[in-house]
């Protein structure tokens, strides 16, 4: 990222700023060390294949080559190497050093000197060190991002309910906060279902727990569907127990939506083999909405929604019942 680049790119000011090299770059390999995909570079250059293509192979080139060998390569007289690909026209002599932590190899520290007896001995050996010191930035530059990716990925999993993939209850309580303060700033209403199967446990005891994990994915497929708005969440609240967080509508527009719902899963018609009420699977669902004011709470219109639900139980069963704010 951008901070592995400036501390790549200040060795490269710096060794070009206090030592005799026209040239010194970074050049770093993709995955499988086929190419080299990036370069950091300090001095006066003229135009590298990378540049201009912003790949380059590592059959080609004097830099191609130490990758092959693995090693420090010096190159005394660069007028007489046949893999030399110019830089900067005042350079003679060459030194690439690959970079390597542990067995991973990052790439190639190359410099180029307008001298042919400045990369002696004691010259090498720091820019052999030097190499060292830009693979642990690149390891730990490399070691943070994937820290980073990682921290991303648990934080959605986190989100997440492992049996259906939509959201979980940890997800519904952040986003009914969030949506509650932006509906009460904009005095507009926010509505919430309660979406709990009917004799859901009768399910599993007749079909079996399998059945009853797949009717609960078929239901949260049948929940996104109808709530398909752009601001709509379907997140899973309980065993068996689905909600709806429905910005901007209003009590009648709930009730229409979960009238859909209790029909479209009346409609496909999932078999339950032990229900008193149908051959199939049904819901009850309560609906609760409000414009949110500092007289109530996110929890008021969830207690709400879950009387709902609870009157639609005592009420049949299979029906959508609607509750005001007491
Ligand atoms: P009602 O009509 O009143 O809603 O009755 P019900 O049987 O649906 O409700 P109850 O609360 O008695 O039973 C819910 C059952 O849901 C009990 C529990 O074992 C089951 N359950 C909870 N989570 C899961 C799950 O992830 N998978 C399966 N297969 N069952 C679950
Ligand atoms: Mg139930
Ligand atoms: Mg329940």
């Amino acid at each position: 990222g951008a901070s592995l680049d400036s501390v790549m790119q200040g060795i490269c000011d710096c060794l070009v700023a206090e030592l005799p090299v026209a040239i010194v770059s970074v050049l770093l390999l993709d995955d499988d060390n086929t190419e080299f995909v990036h370069e950091v570079y300090s001095g006066e250059f003229t135009q590298s294949p990378l540049a201009a293509t912003g790949r380059w192979p590592v059959t080609v080139g004097a830099a191609g080559r130490c990758v092959q060998l693995g090693r420090p390569h010096l190159i005394r007289d660069i007028t007489t190497d046949p893999d030399y690909v110019p830089g900067n026209a005042t350079a003679r002599s060459e030194y690439l050093v690959p970079i390597r932590h542990g067995r991973r190899l990052h790439g190639v520290l190359n410099l180029e000197s307008a001298r042919t007896d400045f990369f002696g001995p004691e010259a090498c050996a720091v820019f052999d060190a030097v190499a060292d010191l830009v693979a642990g930035a690149i390891h730990f530059a490399r070691m943070a991002d994937e820290l980073t990716e990682a921290n991303r990925k648990l934080e959605r999993l986190s989100m997440r309910d492992a049996l259906t993939g939509i959201a979980n209850r940890r997800q519904f309580d952040a986003s009914l906060a969030e949506a509650w303060a932006r509906q009460g700033r904009d005095g507009a209403p926010l509505a919430l279902l309660l979406a709990d199967v009917d004799y859901f446990k009768a399910l599993n005891d007749s079909a079996g727990h399998l059945r009853g994990d797949e009717c609960l994915r078929w239901l949260a497929r049948i929940c996104e569907r109808v709530a398909a708005g752009e601001r709509d969440l379907v997140a899973r609240y309980g065993g068996e127990e689905f909600v709806l967080l429905l910005p901007g509508r209003t009590p009648e527009a709930a009730i229409a939506l979960g009238e859909s719902l209790r029909r479209a899963v009346a409609d496909e018609a999932l078999a339950h083999p032990a229900s008193p009420l149908a051959p199939h699977v049904t819901i009850s669902v309560g609906v609760a909405a409000l414009v949110p004011t500092a007289g109530k709470s996110p929890q008021d219109l969830v207690a709400a929604a879950d009387r709902a639900m609870y009157d639609a139980k005592t009420g049949g069963r299979d029906r959508v019942v609607w509750r005001a704010l007491a």
